[in-house]
């Protein structure tokens, strides 16, 4: 039976760079492999690109409607009748885009299918709150790993800070993809804190505990 995979991380935690480093190591044995990613993501339209240089085109797109798996039957299909060999694995950037029916799709095609499916996606957004896609993989996947990167301080970054030119900002659409001014930043836990003046999830929860944010004294 095949798996579904979920490997998480902050921006800039070289999320395409293991995809397409995962698709290689696949390709180099001499097998097949599908690379899709959801169409809300800007970036580089079909293109899947690694801050380290590397870029490849993506298979398909999901937009927020496609049935994804139907779309990777078809391409499926279409890699065994022209090249006699079957896909061995579906690999998938920006999973966060996802609608939570495609990621039960995703898994529907791991165990029905039986062809492993690995995304790669940020977990949470700029305030902090989990994408619909990255909780519903964090509710279904069967194997759930953590690719890191480093705060500006050091620690592991966990959280992803929206910048407007060089502020920090804390409301706005979920979803503003390296827009004209608006970048990212992978914070740790203790600095997201101090830039948001303790302010987790932006008041998007409401918790029935009250609390006080001190600054971490040792942080400098
Ligand atoms: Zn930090």
């Amino acid at each position: 039976m095949a798996k579904l995979y979920f490997r998480y991380g902050a921006m800039n935690s070289g999320k395409s760079t293991a995809m397409l480093q995962a698709a290689f190591n696949y390709e180099e044995r001499g097998h097949a492999v599908l690379i899709a990613k959801p169409a809300v993501d800007t970036k580089g339209d079909m293109g899947i690109l690694s801050r380290l240089g590397f870029s490849r085109k993506a298979d398909f797109i999901i937009s927020p409607e496609s049935d994804a798996y139907a779309v990777f039957q078809r391409l499926r299909e279409e890699v065994i009748r022209k090249t006699g060999a079957d896909v061995k694995c579906l690999l998938l950037d920006e999973a966060q885009f996802l609608t939570e029916a495609q990621v039960d799709d995703l898994l529907r095609i791991a165990l029905l299918e039986d062809v492993p499916v690995i995304t790669y996606g940020i977990r949470t957004d700029f305030q902090t709150v989990a994408f619909p896609g990255s909780r519903r993989l964090l509710e279904v996947s069967h194997s759930i790993e953590e690719l890191k990167t480093i705060c500006r301080c050091g620690r592991k970054a966990i959280f992803n800070a929206r910048k407007l030119q060089d502020r920090y900002i804390f409301s706005g659409e979920q979803v503003a993809i390296d827009g004209v001014a608006v970048t990212y930043e992978s914070l740790c836990g203790t600095c997201y804190l101090t830039e948001s003046n303790g302010v987790l999830n932006a008041g998007r929860r409401q918790w029935p505990v009250a609390y006080t944010f001190e600054p971490d004294p040792d942080f400098t």
